[in-house]
C-alpha cells in the first residue's frame, strides 16, 4: 500500500508504524560510510525498529509519510545520566559549603532509621513522567538514575518493573536496573563526612538487579537492555566492584559508575585506599570498555590516561557541573586523547540543546577553539552514547 501524507497526530507514542515510514525534513542528518553529512530536505524510512534508508527521492512504497516541516531528523539523542527525580543539587547552588546545605545525612538521621520518602506510587510516577520529559528533548535512549538521599538504602526492583511499563508504553529506549551500593556518607559534625559500610546491603542490592536484568533485558522489541548501577564509587566496596564486574560480563551488559566527579569522593577515597577512585580500580583490573564513568571533571592527567588506555566511556553533564564551578579539561583534550564521550543531562526538566550549549561554551573556555566543532558535541549525544553502550 502506498500512505498518504500523514500528520505528527496520527503518530501514537510507543507505536510503530505497519511498514516502512517516510519522514521528511528541511535538515537530516545522514551517517554515511564517508561519515556524517547534512542533507537539504531529506527523506529517512523506518521499518520497524531499523533506520532502512536516509536521503532522496525513496523509491520504495511507504505505509505512512510525515512531514516534519522546518525541522533538523537527527539520530536520537542518548542520555546517559538522565535523571528521574526532583534535582535538589539546585539547593547546592547556593548555601555553601556542600555539607550545610541539607543533601547529606548526619549522623543522628541515620541511627533514626532512613526510610522512604516517596511511595511506590510516586516513585513509578518520577520515571513515567521523566522519561516522556526526555521524548521531549530529542532523546530516545536513556539511563535514569536518581539520588539515594531520599531512600532507605537503594532503589527496588518493582520501580524498575514500573519503568519498564512507562518506558515500553512511551517508546523510549532505555538501558537500566535498580541502582544499589555498599555505603553512604554521613555529616559526623559540620564540615566532617565521613562513609559508613553495610556491604551485605549492598551485595543483596547487586542480587536483586542482576536478577531484575536477567527478566528485562531484551524485553519489548529489545528497547528494554540492562546496565548496572552500583552507586557512586566513594559508596562501593572492592568486593562489591569486582561482582558487579563479573556479573557485567556474564550478563553481557555496561556499568555506570560515578568516578572523578568531586573534591568530597576524591578526599574519600583517598582516606579509605590512597588513590584516586580510577587509580583503585586500575589496581583492582577493572577499567575497560563495560565501564561508563560519569563526570571525570576532577581526573588527573594519570586517570584520563587510564581511561584512554582501558576504553572506559565518560559522561560529560556540561550544565550541572558548569552550575557547580566545574568544567571537563577538557572537552577537546579528551577526545584527542581517544577517550569516548557520552553526555548526560543530569538534571530535571532534561534539555540536551542547552547542554551541548553549555558544553561547546565549557570547551572554548576550557581548550582551543578550533578544537571542538559544534559537530563533535553533536557526536558525543549521538554516537559517544551508542558507542559507550556497545550499540
Ligand atoms: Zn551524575
Amino acid at each position: 500500500m502506498t500512505g498518504g501524507a500523514t500528520g505528527l497526530g496520527q503518530l501514537a507514542l510507543g507505536q510503530r508504524a505497519d511498514g516502512p515510514l517516510l519522514l521528511t525534513g528541511r535538515w537530516v542528518i545522514h551517517d554515511s560510510p564517508q561519515g556524517r553529512r547534512l542533507i537539504e530536505h531529506g527523506e529517512v524510512v523506518i521499518t520497524g525498529g531499523q533506520v532502512t534508508f536516509v536521503g532522496r527521492d525513496y523509491p520504495g512504497e511507504v505505509a505512512g509519510r510525515v512531514d516534519m516541516g522546518m525541522s533538523l531528523i537527527s539520530p536520537g539523542l542518548i542520555d546517559l545520566d538522565a535523571l528521574s527525580d526532583l534535582d535538589t543539587t539546585i539547593l547546592g547552588i547556593d548555601h555553601q559549603p556542600g555539607w550545610a546545605k541539607g543533601r547529606v545525612w548526619p549522623r543522628s538521621y541515620l541511627e533514626r532509621g532512613p526510610y522512604e520518602m516517596y511511595s511506590p506510587e510516586e516513585l513509578a510516577f518520577q520515571k513515567r513522567f521523566a522519561f516522556a520529559q526526555l521524548l521531549q528533548s530529542g532523546i530516545t535512549t536513556a539511563a535514569p538514575i536518581a539520588s539515594l538521599f531520599y531512600r532507605q538504602w537503594g532503589e527496588t526492583a518493582a520501580e524498575f518493573d514500573a519503568a519498564v511499563d512507562a518506558a515500553a508504553d512511551l517508546g523510549l529506549r532505555v538501558y537500566l536496573s535498580p541502582a544499589y551500593r555498599a555505603g553512604g556518607m554521613v555529616l559526623e559534625a559540620p564540615g566532617e563526612m565521613r562513609p559508613v559500610f553495610d556491604e551485605a546491603r549492598g551485595l543483596q542490592g547487586l542480587k536483586d538487579a542482576v536478577g531484575f536484568i536477567r527478566r528485562h533485558d531484551g524485553s519489548h522489541g529489545g528497547l528494554v537492555r540492562g546496565l548496572l548501577a552500583p552507586d557512586r564509587v566513594e559508596t562501593c566496596t572492592g568486593e562489591l566492584l569486582r561482582r558487579t564486574f563479573a556479573a557485567a560480563e556474564e550478563l553481557d551488559c555496561p556499568v555506570r559508575l560515578h568516578m572523578a566527579q568531586g573534591q568530597m569522593e576524591l578526599d574519600t577515597v583517598r582516606a579509605l585506599h590512597g588513590c584516586t577512585a580510577p587509580q583503585w580500580l586500575a589496581g583492582m583490573g577493572l577499567l575497560g570498555p563495560r565501564l561508563i564513568a560519569p563526570h571525570a571533571t576532577c581526573a588527573t592527567p594519570e586517570d584520563l590516561a587510564r581511561y584512554a588506555q582501558n576504553g572506559v566511556s565518560i559522561v560529560h553533564c556540561p550544565l550541572v557541573s558548569g552550575r557547580h564551578g566545574a568544567m571537563l579539561n577538557s572537552f577537546g583534550e579528551l577526545r584527542s586523547m581517544g577517550i569516548n564521550i557520552a553526555m548526560g543531562t543530569d538534571t530535571a526538566p532534561p534539555d540536551m540543546l542547552l547542554n551541548l550549549l553549555v558544553g561547546l561554551i565549557g570547551a572554548h573556555v576550557k581548550g582551543p577553539q578550533h578544537q571542538t566543532p559544534t559537530r563533535d558535541l553533536w557526536d558525543a549525544a549521538t554516537i559517544g552514547g551508542g558507542d559507550a553502550l556497545g550499540r
